[in-house]
C-alpha cells in the first residue's frame, strides 16, 4: 500500500486539531542537505511545540498514511533529512521543542528535548559545572535529537562513547501516535528489550524522538592539546597506546590528520594560521583532559621526548595556552569545510578495528589508484577509535564536476576493503539515503531481515522517513 501526499486536505484536517503556531511556510532549506547531493520535497512544514502535539501528528499522518521527514539540525550527511520522491511528505522539525527539562549533578543527567542545539545542551552542563563530551563540527547547529537519532559520534568518542553510550533514556512518539515514556535516568536498567536503543541510531525511520535523559561528567580542570608530525599511521597507532598507558582515560581525542588535509586548508582558507611551516605526511592531534592538580604539561613534555627518542614523533607542539590549543582545533574542525569547498569525488566515513589502520591507509592508496592514479586522497579523522574520514578529490586544478563519474567505483573500492578489513561503511553518520543501497550490499542478511521486521512491527504503514535506512 503506497503513502499519500501531504496536501492541502490532509493539512485542513490538521489546523482543526493543531495551534496555528505548528504551521510555517515551507522554507527551501528544510529540502537541501550540506553536499547538495540530494533535494528533498516536501508537502506540510510542521514545528510541534509538545510531545502531544507530536503525537497528534504522528497519529495522523499515521491514519491518512502520509511520510513523515523528522527534521533536526539539517545537518546529517547522508540524507536522511531530505526526502527526493514519492508522495510529498510532512516534514516535521523539531526546533521548537528546544527546552531544557532537568539538570541534576547527583545524579549528572541533563534531560532535554529534542531540538535543542547541542552547542546549548554543552553550555547548559558548563553552567553547573559538569561536562556534555558530545562534540563534533556541527555543534552549533545540529540538534540533540538529530545526533541521538543518527548516534552520532565526533572527536571525543575515544574517551566518553558516541551519542548512544551518552544516553540514559529516550521519550518518543511511536508512529501510531503512541508515546514511549522512557526518560529514566539510570544505569542500570535490566527489563527487557531495549526500546531506547532501537531509537536511537533509527534515523526517524521508528519513530520521533522527543526528549532524551543524558549523562553529564566532571568537568577536566585542564585541557592540554598537541600536534605532532608523525611518519605514518603505524606510528600514531603507537603513540597512542603510549598516551593511554602514560595518561589512561583522560585521552579524551586522537586525531589523525593528513598533510593532504592541510594543504587544501592553505588552498581554500590561507588566512588560516597554520602550526608547521612543512608539515609532515601524517601529523596527530592529541587532547588530554586532566582533573585538578595534575603535573599534564610536564608529563605531556616527557611523553613527547620519550616518543621523539623512539623515532615516532619527528617534530611537535603543545599548546601553551587555551587559546593555542582552540588554534590547534579550529585546524581539525575546519578540515571538513575545506574539504567541501575543494569537492569531493567520493566521502566515505568508514572504522576498522583500530588495528586494522595503517592496512586500510596502505590499502586504501592501492584500491584508489587503480580506479584512476591521478585521484587525491585525504584521510583523516578519529584514529583513536578505528573511524576515519577517506575521502576523494579530483587532480589539483581539476573540477569535481569532471571526474563524478568515478564516484561508484571509487565508494565500491574503499567500502570493499573497509568490509574486508572487518569494518563499517558508516562509522558515525548513519545510513540515510545515500547509503542504503551499500547497507543493503554489505550487512548480514540476518541481520537485514531482523531490522526489516522491526521496521513492519513498529510502522506497519511505513509512514516513517520513507526511503531511509532500509
Ligand atoms: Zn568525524
Amino acid at each position: 500500500m503506497g503513502l499519500n501526499p501531504a496536501d492541502d486536505r490532509f493539512e485542513a484536517g490538521l489546523r482543526t486539531k493543531l495551534p496555528a503556531a505548528c504551521f510555517r511556510p515551507l522554507d527551501p532549506h528544510y529540502l537541501t542537505e550540506p553536499r547538495g547531493l540530494l533535494h528533498g520535497q516536501g508537502g506540510l512544514l510542521l514545528t510541534p511545540a509538545t510531545t502531544e502535539e507530536v503525537s497528534i501528528i504522528l497519529r495522523a499522518c499515521n491514519e491518512a498514511r502520509v511520510g513523515v521527514v523528522p527534521y533536526g539540525g539539517g545537518t546529517g550527511l547522508v540524507g536522511g533529512q531530505v526526502c527526493p520522491d514519492g508522495p510529498a511528505p510532512v516534514i516535521l522539525s523539531l526546533e521548537r521543542m528546544n527546552r531544557l527539562r532537568d539538570l541534576d549533578t547527583t545524579d549528572n543527567i541533563i534531560v532535554v528535548e529534542a531540538g535543542m542545539i547541542l552547542a546549548d545542551v554543552q553550555a547548559a552542563a558548563r553552567e553547573h559545572d559538569r561536562l556534555f563530551p558530545l562534540s563534533l563540527a556541527a555543534e552549533g547547529s545540529c540538534r540533540i535529537g538529530g545526533n541521538l537519532a543518527t548516534n552520532a559520534g565526533g572527536v571525543n568518542v575515544l574517551r566518553y562513547g558516541n551519542a548512544r553510550e551518552l544516553c540514559l533514556g529516550v521519550e518518543a512518539v511511536l508512529p501510531d501516535g503512541r508515546v514511549l515514556h522512557g526518560l529514566k535516568r539510570l544505569r542500570k536498567d535490566n527489563t527487557g528489550y531495549d526500546l531506547r536503543n532501537l531509537l536511537v541510531g533509527s534515523e526517524g525511520t521508528l519513530g520521533v524522538i522527543t526528549a532524551a535523559a543524558l549523562r553529564l561528567f566532571p568537568r577536566p580542570a585542564e585541557n592540554i592539546a598537541a600536534f605532532l608530525q608523525i611518519d605514518s599511521p603505524a606510528a600514531a597507532l603507537e603513540l597512542l597506546g603510549m598516551a593511554q598507558a602514560a595518561f589512561g582515560n583522560m585521552v579524551s581525542a586522537f586525531e589523525l590528520i593528513d598533510r593532504q588535509g592541510l594543504e587544501f586548508l592553505r588552498e581554500t582558507i590561507p588566512h588560516l594560521r597554520q602550526p608547521f611551516a612543512q608539515p609532515g605526511k601524517w601529523m596527530v592531534l592529541v587532547e588530554i583532559g586532566t582533573p585538578r592538580d595534575m603535573p599534564v604539561q610536564t608529563a605531556l613534555e616527557g611523553l613527547l621526548a620519550e616518543a621523539m627518542e623512539h623515532g615516532l614523533v619527528s617534530d611537535g607542539l603543545i599548546s601553551q595556552s587555551e587559546a593555542q590549543r582552540q588554534e590547534f582545533w579550529r585546524l581539525r574542525e575546519t578540515i571538513p569545510e575545506a574539504n567541501r569547498l575543494i569537492g569531493a569525488v567520493s566521502s566515505h566515513d568508514i572504522s576498522v578495528p583500530v588495528s586494522r589502520i595503517p592496512d586500510l591507509v596502505e590499502r586504501g592508496a592501492g584500491v584508489v589508484a587503480a580506479v584512476d592514479p591521478a585521484l587525491r586522497i585525504n584521510c583523516f579523522g578519529h584514529v583513536g577509535d578505528g573511524n576515519l574520514h577517506y575521502n576523494v578529490y579530483p587532480p589539483k586544478g581539476k573540477s569535481v564536476a569532471a571526474w563524478r563519474h568515478l564516484r561508484g567505483a571509487v565508494k565500491q573500492a574503499v567500502y570493499g576493503l573497509a568490509h574486508d578489513l572487518g569494518g563499517s561503511i558508516s562509522a558515525e553518520h548513519g545510513i540515510g539515503r545515500l547509503k542504503r543501497e551499500d547497507l543493503a550490499r554489505f550487512a548480514d542478511p540476518a541481520r537485514l531481515q531482523a531490522m526489516r521486521a522491526i521496521k513492519d512491527a513498529l510502522d506497519p504503514n511505513g509512514i516513517m522517513n520513507p526511503g531511509a535506512v532500509l
